[in-house]
């Protein structure tokens, strides 16, 4: 069990005013805050340990080697891969993204060549592979979610042929807030041979995801949204794909040995961690992680799903406002409009009573094209969010509902 008022504590910028109101940060989706341990560590890493990894024969260069490597481990644990090897440090998810288009995209997509993704999808899961077809003269093909958004992944054998590479899709959606069957994709991709590129983004922070269990072939996280820094976060890849593949960037740490007539490769991971990574924030990525052990994963994810059942109730009654996104299997966010108030009134008249949601695209244009909208408001919910703070933003919408009229 989560006592919440202990919890908050663990988080300074939760004490926060915002225009004389306590803060009621409801943006988690965006990114969420961080925790004293975590915020310590980078303060004390660069105090008393920073020195670059990999590199130095030095103390600090190999303590901070070793706590690199620890944060490996501990990722490696948290998502249940096989192997260290397999666990990529990237700048995030659209990092890991581009690193698989790339590089998965230039040994595997020519010309001709289709790319399966879905209507719900990010714009970082949508934009690289974009690239890449420009770049090789393949094609992307969508599969289509309902109205309640929820994948038709019974259209998913239509869209499949010999052509098809790679199959591309969120493990959540950051609007709908849908969970998708990943194992069933993933077993229907593998009947055809085709790899599949899960999105975690949204799913990692909030659900339990072991990826031996999913058999995906690669899985994207961002270190930002789940308690620890910004710039840093995970590449997971199966190994027999990633030896196939060629490095993303060029650079120290990724070589074995290096002439002006040819380069060798260093082992996975390395392989595709070119240059100085951000290992600082990739140990205290490791300490988020410590964190969320301690806190428990299951008392985290049954915390949430009371928050957006509580969230989903008391909204769902104002009358006027609408919920884009109603799948059973739901991650703590709700994304909805009220009567035809713009979505920018909305977020900026609830930010001036302390509440911080997101409004706009939320980088999902073809999701909201579904919807013919330009916009929505999303509350996003963290284990450290009360009931409370969802009926201040309930009584505020109700006001704006009134203010409006
Ligand atoms: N995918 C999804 C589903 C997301 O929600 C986000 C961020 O909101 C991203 C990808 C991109 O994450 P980042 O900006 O951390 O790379």
């Amino acid at each position: 069990m989560i006592n919440v008022v202990n919890i908050r504590k663990d988080f300074p910028v939760l004490t926060t005013t915002v225009y004389g109101n306590p803060l009621i940060y409801l943006d988690n989706a965006a990114t969420t805050q961080k925790p004293e341990c975590v915020i310590r560590t980078i303060d004390e890493l660069y105090r008393t340990s920073n020195a670059n990894i990999h590199r130095g024969v030095h103390f600090l260069s190999e303590k901070c080697t070793e706590k690199y490597e620890q944060a490996r481990e501990k990722i490696r644990q948290f998502i249940n891969a096989e192997k260290k090897s397999e666990i990529i440090f990237t700048s995030g998810t659209t990092g890991s993204i581009n690193t698989v288009a790339t590089s998965f995209g230039e040994r595997f997509v020519s010309a001709g060549d289709e790319i399966i993704l879905s209507e719900m999808e990010h714009h970082s899961n949508i934009v690289p592979w974009q690239l890449l077809c420009e770049r090789k003269g393949a094609k992307i093909k969508i599969i289509p979610f309902d109205d309640k958004g929820i994948l038709r992944i019974d259209l998913l054998d239509a869209l499949i042929n010999e052509n098809t590479k790679i199959i591309a899709v969120t493990h959540a959606s950051n609007v709908l807030g849908t969970i998708n069957p990943i194992k069933q994709i993933v077993a229907k991709a593998h009947l055809y041979n085709i790899p599949v590129l899960v999105d975690g983004a949204q799913a990692a922070p909030h659900e339990n995801v072991d990826v031996r269990d999913l058999d995906c072939d690669f899985y994207t996280f961002s270190g930002h949204k789940i308690y620890a820094p910004t710039g840093i976060g995970v590449l997971y890849g199966k190994e027999k794909m990633l030896e196939q593949m060629p490095p993303y960037q060029g650079g120290g740490d990724m070589i074995s040995t290096v002439t002006f007539e040819k380069t060798t490769y260093a082992q996975l991971p390395l392989k595709f961690e070119a240059g100085t990574l951000n290992f600082i924030d990739a140990i205290a990525f490791g300490v988020a992680i410590d964190y969320i052990n301690q806190t428990g994963r299951q008392n985290i994810i049954n915390c949430e799903h009371k928050l957006l059942e509580y969230a989903t109730q008391k909204l769902s009654a104002i009358e006027g406002l609408k919920i884009y996104g109603e799948a059973a299997e739901k991650v703590a966010l709700v994304s909805f409009l009220l009567k035809d108030i713009h979505h920018l009134d909305t977020g900026m008249i609830l930010d001036k009573k302390g509440i911080a949601v997101r409004t706009g695209t939320l980088c999902a244009e073809p999701l909201l094209t579904h919807f013919g909208k330009t916009g929505m408001v999303r509350a996003s919910f963290a284990f450290y969010n009360t009931f409370d703070e969802i009926d201040v933003l309930c009584e505020n919408l109700e006001k704006i509902s009134l203010m409006f009229n």
